[in-house]
């Protein structure tokens, strides 16, 4: 179910404005009906109080978790599954945020990405994009939404941006604190520049050389990084939220002393942050995760050169499954195979977009 469906049955059951406005919000904020001063008989009318428990039954279908697998760091892995059986992975980050799916597989095909493995499967539904918020808000608040999940929403626009928009006026985000992620696609950047919710923007960079960037991100479109950055630039002066930068660091691929120089061209004097996110395996993709260490010291060479940079870890290290893992784990398991062989530290998120 897409949002503009929802208010168009709404509306259909006889809903208002005010009555649309009160539904969206109960659900968004995973409310029940009777909260609030005014009880539901005398607020709506009785052919939408009649209408109701079906909508909301088909909405509560909409997302529910298959599985849990909360983290030390305070961060929460979710399985969800959506109403046809397809499954795909929410997490609750600490400090009240959610990394949220935007479709199921990907079409992109990153090598270093589980997700990517299958290729696209199919889209998330607007609808299916706020279900994943509003089940998280059944187990704690939710402040800020990052559109880091499984899928490039990019590839689903529609769906993401219709989301946000419900998410930023109703569903009570602030718009910076809505973060849409994109390897860089030129619809995407065209689109958000005509968007009245404008979310911020977080660019999966991972290269400065056009050559191993298209290496890395083999169905991203054919952007150099220079224009890249340049739409990123564009759109950050548009909407006033600073572009966070995203760089999966890779041993021996994308730590060296030419990515430093060329982050140092490209980013000097830019209103951006660069997100420095060391790799966590994913069996048979063939890349490393540098020391910690070595992050570290590339960190501060980035910040003594003047590029504003953080050295993240991804949520849920100690957790069974990363972005992708735990669905394709639980794939593997559902068709009856073995298990996905996985080393300890490959438990950790594999996705690159932090
Ligand atoms: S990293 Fe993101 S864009 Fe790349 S394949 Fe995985 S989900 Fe798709």
């Amino acid at each position: 179910m897409r949002i503009h469906e929802l208010k168009q049955r709404l509306r259909a059951a006889g809903a208002g404005p005010s009555h649309e406005h009160r539904v969206l919000r109960l659900w968004t904020h995973a409310q029940p009906r009777d909260s609030g001063r005014r009880r539901p008989a005398s607020f709506f009318p009785a052919a939408l109080m009649a209408a109701l428990p079906a909508i909301e039954a088909e909405l509560a279908g909409l997302a529910r978790v298959h599985s849990a697998h909360p983290a030390a760091d305070g961060s929460e892995r979710l399985l969800v599954e959506l109403a046809d059986g397809q499954r795909v992975e929410s997490v609750l980050l600490p400090r009240g945020g959610l990394c949220v799916s935007s479709q199921v597989g990907c079409a992109v095909g990153c090598r270093f990405c589980m997700t990517g493995r299958d290729g696209l499967l199919r889209q998330v539904g607007s609808a299916e994009i706020v279900a994943q918020v509003a089940l998280a808000r059944q187990r704690r608040p939710v402040r800020k939404v990052v559109f880091m999940g499984m899928g490039e929403p990019a590839h689903n626009l529609d769906n993401v941006l219709e989301a946000i928009d419900l998410l930023g006026t109703v569903g009570g985000i602030g718009h910076k604190q809505l973060v849409f992620s994109t390897v860089g696609d030129p619809r995407a950047f065209e689109r958000l520049h005509r968007q009245a919710v404008k979310p911020a923007l977080a660019l999966s960079l991972h290269s400065t050389d056009g050559a191993r960037r298209r290496h890395l991100l083999p169905r991203a479109p054919d952007l150099s990084p220079e224009a890249l950055v340049s739409e990123a630039e564009r759109y950050a002066q548009a909407s006033g939220h600073p572009v966070q930068y995203q760089w999966t660091l890779l041993e021996g691929v994308n730590d060296g002393k030419d990515e430093i120089e060329g982050l140092v061209r490209l980013l000097s004097g830019r209103r951006g942050l660069l997100n420095l996110i060391p790799f966590n395996a994913v069996e048979g993709a063939g890349f490393s995760r540098p020391e910690w260490a070595r992050c570290e010291a590339l960190a501060r060479t980035l910040k003594a050169r003047g590029i504003l940079t953080k050295l993240r870890d991804s949520a849920g290290q100690d957790v069974d499954g990363g972005c992708g893992q735990l669905r394709a784990r639980a794939e593997t398991l559902r068709r009856g195979g073995q298990r996905v062989a996985l080393p300890q530290r490959a438990a950790a998120a594999a996705h690159p977009r932090g």
